[in-house]
């Protein structure tokens, strides 16, 4: 039997042994059926069971709930949302985008309301990120991205000069205090425990194979329901309905031994902070609750026909990277001990635009897309699709990532090379940057493609 406690450093600190709750055990005739068991189909059983306890709702999870991206994920609960507020104004105007900001921001918070509401102790800590600007180009880019979060009106961000970042080579930095750090395999596994407490079902090791409105067929039986949740994100492109919805995009991570506190007082990150560059190809990291790095990055391939394995999830070249690039910012980093690696597929919708959507006349919804930036924008699509399902009209079903529909990806092997070529013009665009000291220009040419 698989043993779940290796899948990341998360799992395996998650103080959750991880044996598999029990499949389905057959048919079943339910009033909610949720595929897949990460924080989008969790939050929405848990804020679908508050609103309406005696409902009947059915979690179907392939391996165990948190095997995905939800249990691996760099534990950054942020306000980002994978289009800037800038490219939402243009896509719904200047009111709906703020209300998104606005939205987003909010949910920091109530991650950390709704854990302790459900009792989860998730090592929440709100100590913002700290995005550093390590050459002149990037350093222009942190003061654009604060002026625009300012001529914006919403979001809170600072600009720091060089006196008060502590990374090597770092000319300054943008900070963003909407940004907490977490355990997530901590929230996710106990957030699988509370949506029972509530009466929802569970069911683990149970595969959908397929499913249409009203049916869900499974490796253990066939579920008739009243509504259905597809929240599957990176792994909808294994299911035939939604294998061009969103392109499964492996982002990788590694774990370093503890270190002493003087360590993170030299580097000026406190508990509680994550960080970031302004490079193309994304880093992201965090100084988790036991003083540890929790480090990842982007660049590992695209597969052909977007193929999901085990094996996908480790790759030496870019655990190396990794390590390397902790050593470049923090050079005392350059000899600890790697003790964890690990990665997993996110989901990457066509325009790079998240949604929750509900169709109440095929009583399906979906929730997804989120690209980096889920972990979050989970909570705000589980409360949405809660309000969606029961045909509440509130603020959160006017904001306008709801319904938004994002065109289906190219078939093969259209995908392969523009997923692959994207990844390729990120790399590339930082070398430019190193090499011309100005803002490249393949990123710019590519940036619309790929999210920037
Ligand atoms: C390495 C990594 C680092 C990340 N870092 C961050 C971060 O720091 N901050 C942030 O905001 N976001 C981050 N993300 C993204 C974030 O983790 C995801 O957007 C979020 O967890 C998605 O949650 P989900 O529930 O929609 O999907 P998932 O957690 O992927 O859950 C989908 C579930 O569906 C199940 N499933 C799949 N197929 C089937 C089937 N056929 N039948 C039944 N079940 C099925 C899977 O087993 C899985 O449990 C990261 C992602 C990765 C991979």
């Amino acid at each position: 039997m698989t043993d779940y406690s290796q899948l990341s450093f998360w799992h395996e600190t998650s103080g959750d042994d991880l044996t598999p709750r029990a499949p389905l055990a057959g048919d079943a005739e339910v009033d909610v059926a949720i595929v897949g068991g990460g924080l989008t189909g969790l939050w929405t059983a848990w804020y679908l069971l508050q609103r309406e306890p005696g409902l009947k709702v059915l979690v179907l999870e392939k391996e165990v709930a948190g095997f995905g991206a939800s249990g691996r994920n760099g534990g950054w609960a942020s306000a980002l949302f994978p289009r800037s507020a800038g490219s939402l104004e243009r896509a719904h105007g200047r009111d709906a985008a703020i209300a998104m900001r606005r939205a987003m921001i909010d949910t920091v918070d109530e991650v950390g309301r709704a854990a302790s509401a459900a009792g989860i102790d998730i090592d929440f800590a709100k100590g913002g990120t700290i995005d550093y600007a390590r050459s002149r180009v990037q350093l222009a880019a942190a003061r654009a991205e604060v002026d625009d979060a300012r001529a914006f009106g919403v979001d809170a961000l600072e600009f720091w000069d060089a006196t008060k970042v502590k990374a090597a080579g770092a000319l300054g930095a943008a900070f963003d205090p909407a940004c907490a750090r977490i355990h997530p395999a901590k929230l996710v596994r106990g957030l699988a425990r509370a949506v029972e407490k509530l009466g929802g079902t569970i069911a683990e090791q149970t595969e959908v194979l397929d499913y249409r409105p009203g049916r869900v067929e499974t490796s253990r039986g066939v579920v008739t329901c009243d509504r259905l949740v597809i929240a599957t994100e990176g792994y909808g492109a294994t299911l035939r309905a939604t294998h061009r919805r969103v392109l499964p995009l492996y982002s990788l991570m590694i774990a370093t031994e503890p270190l002493p506190d003087a360590f993170w007082d030299e580097f000026g990150i406190a508990h509680g902070q994550t960080f970031a560059d302004f490079r193309h190809l994304v880093i992201y990291g965090q100084r988790t609750a036991d003083n540890r790095f929790a480090f990842g990055g982007r660049g590992a391939r695209y597969h052909w026909g977007s193929v999901i394995k085990p094996s996908y999830d480790r790759v030496p070249r870019v655990f190396d990277h990794l390590h390397r690039t902790l050593g470049e910012l923090f050079p005392a980093a350059r000899d600890v001990a790697v003790t964890h690696r690990w990665g997993g597929p996110l989901g990457v919708p066509r325009d790079w635009h998240a949604t929750a959507s509900y169709d109440p006349a095929k009583r399906v919804a979906w929730a997804g897309g989120y690209v980096g930036d889920g972990l979050s924008t989970t909570n705000l699509a589980g409360r949405t699709l809660a309000d969606l399902l029961t045909g509440a009209d509130t603020e959160l079903t006017r904001l306008p990532w709801v319904n938004h529909h994002s065109p289906s990806w190219e078939p093969e092997p259209l995908r392969f090379a523009g997923a692959n070529a994207g990844m390729l013009a990120m790399q590339f665009a930082d070398v430019e940057e190193k090499i011309t000291h100005r803002r490249s220009l393949i990123a710019r040419v590519m940036g619309p493609l790929v999210g920037h």
